[in-house]
């Protein structure tokens, strides 16, 4: 039987469609770090709030330079302003510290000698040197964060300086992670004939808390119809529930059919990839649901192309697809007719830029292979070869 498969990215406008912007709820700024905008966000003041001066030097008039002029002041930060600057004067000032009305120009106090209570300076100011202008950066009012934006370091800082101490942000999604498997045990236990350590939990959970989720790993469930109802019936509450193993065509792959018994709509089932094939995607009600395939690599790139970008649509992201990078392929890489290939690889820097190279070791149950690889290298589906230098996208892994 020959099924036609969703390419990449129809899988992922499939399931990015499905996925609707989670309530939003006020963050603190130090907790915001990783977390999308929901509202934008607007400075409380100008910034800078005064204009303020940029380095440690003297405020003049730029008129009466150059020349020695009394220092009739000495400003520091965190100061009022001095009254307005007599013709003929100078204020010392710090960096940071209110410029006085009258002052047009701040001279370095490597341009200025002082002494007795006078400052020489010996050459031209020019008009508005060293003075950061009240609102240079920002004006009260003005968007400092758009929504849709996921905040970084540098959002955060703006965010303060502008006066904001809580942002609005989708709530978190809630994540359940089950396992499905008979021959599943928990590392740190023994392993009987025919077991093997449960590896696809912790992972897929490591990889969508980066995606912004908030996490519940459920218990393995064994291979039969009850405990797999049992444990998807929990999971099915959360906004995303993921799946591992069981998705196939055996006759041990029951969470379809389980799925589908809770009431789980399939939107789809096998995506032209590899690793990951078999995976699918449904929906109970506003609750997403993902059958990752068991191998631990299909089960790592699924969580990577597929649930991460969910996560952000479901946190309001303002493009939650993969951004890939691009560098130059380091060997001949052979192409799947049929099927986006993303190859475990790693970066290297020569004189020109990044090259990507596959590590040992493809296939999709070698993950301590895949764990030495810092990029999935996507080779698209068609005929012939990608020659060594041609130019390549990859996603960079955490
Ligand atoms: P499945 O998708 O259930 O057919 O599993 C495919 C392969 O992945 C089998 O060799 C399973 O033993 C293995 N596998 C499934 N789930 C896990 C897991 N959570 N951790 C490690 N290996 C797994
Ligand atoms: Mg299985």
């Amino acid at each position: 039987m020959v099924r036609e498969l969703l390419t990449v990215d129809e899988a992922l406008a499939r399931i990015l469609e499905r996925a609707r912007p989670l309530p939003a709820e006020s963050v603190l700024l130090a907790d915001a770090a990783g977390r999308v905008v929901a509202e934008p966000a607007r400075a409380l003041v100008d910034l800078p709030p005064f204009a303020s001066s940029a380095m440690d030097g003297f405020a003049v008039r730029a008129a009466d330079t150059p020349g020695t002029l009394p220092v009739a002041v000495r400003v520091a930060a965190g100061h009022p302003a001095a009254a307005p600057l007599e013709p003929g004067s100078a204020a010392a000032i710090a960096t940071g510290g209110a410029v006085p009305d009258g002052a047009d120009s701040v001279v370095p106090v490597e341009h200025a000698v002082e002494r007795d209570s006078h400052v020489e300076i010996p050459g031209r100011a020019e008009l508005a040197a060293h003075i950061r202008p009240q609102g240079g950066d920002v004006r009260a009012g003005e968007e400092v964060v758009v929504a849709g934006t996921r905040i970084g370091a540098a959002h955060i800082g703006a965010l303060a300086a502008s006066g904001v101490g809580e942002v609005r942000c989708a709530r978190r999604p809630r994540v359940t992670v089950l396992a499905t498997g008979s021959e599943l045990r928990s590392p740190g236990s023994a392993l009987g004939p025919g077991e093997i350590f449960e590896s696809n939990r912790a992972m897929i959970a490591a990889v969508l808390a980066r995606a912004g989720a908030d996490v519940v790993l459920l218990p393995v469930a064994e291979d039969d119809e009850s405990a797999h109802r049992s444990a998807l019936e929990p999971g099915l509450e959360a906004d995303v529930l993921v799946t591992s193993g069981g998705v196939s065509m055996g006759p041990h792959d029951l969470v379809r059919r389980v799925a589908a018994d809770l009431g789980v709509e399939e939107i789809f089932w096998g995506v032209a990839v590899k690793p990951g094939k078999p995976l699918s995607f449904g929906v109970r009600g506003a609750t997403l649901v993902f059958g990752l395939p068991g191998n631990p690599v299909s089960s790592l790139v699924g969580a990577v192309l597929f649930v991460s970008p969910a996560l952000l649509a479901l946190q309001g992201a303002a493009d939650p697809r993969p951004v890939f990078d691009v560098g130059r392929a380091r060997s001949a890489l052979r192409r799947n007719a049929h099927r986006d290939e993303f190859v475990r690889a790693r970066r290297l820097l020569d004189e020109r830029g990044v090259v990507v190279e596959p590590v040992s070791g493809q296939e999709s149950h070698m993950i301590v292979r895949a764990a030495s690889a810092d990029a999935l290298l996507h080779v698209p589906r068609g005929e012939g070869r990608i020659e060594p230098g041609e130019p390549v996208r990859y996603l960079a892994l955490a």
